[in-house]
């Protein structure tokens, strides 16, 4: 698969985690359990803590989540999606992979830590 085709797919997982998470903070959990049995990620955990109701932390780590999302979505429409936007190189595959909101690669995201701790995200692999 090519880096554009990858890119590509990333983006349906973008738009179709988008939509979870806005079904989720309306309060209909199902669409986001059903992507989270295909991986291991940082709703798991919530998901475990929140089971009837939803938490507050919960809502918290979705809208942070929905935020992250549409700031990756809005560098997909620039054509910006998949670079670093500090140092502008591309940021590798597998860690796009692995967050596909990632706007910067792990050694910026590793010094930008000191100043937001929010563009860490809760995986860095
Ligand atoms: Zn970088």
């Amino acid at each position: 698969m090519s880096r554009k085709e990858a890119l590509n797919k990333l983006r349906d997982v973008l738009l179709i985690r988008r939509e979870a998470l806005k079904k989720a903070l309306d309060g209909d959990l199902s669409m986001l359990q059903s992507l989270s049995q295909d991986g291991g990620d940082v709703m798991d955990a919530a998901m475990d803590t929140a089971q009837d109701e939803i938490s507050s932390q919960l809502v918290e780590v979705e809208s942070r989540e929905l935020t992250q999302i549409e700031e990756a979505l809005n560098r997909i429409r620039e054509g910006h999606y998949g670079e670093c936007e500090v140092c502008e190189k591309p940021i590798p595959l597998a860690r796009l992979q692995a967050v596909p909101y990632a706007i910067s690669c792990i050694e910026c995201a590793r010094k930008q830590e000191k100043i937001s701790p929010r563009i860490m995200g809760e995986h860095l692999s």
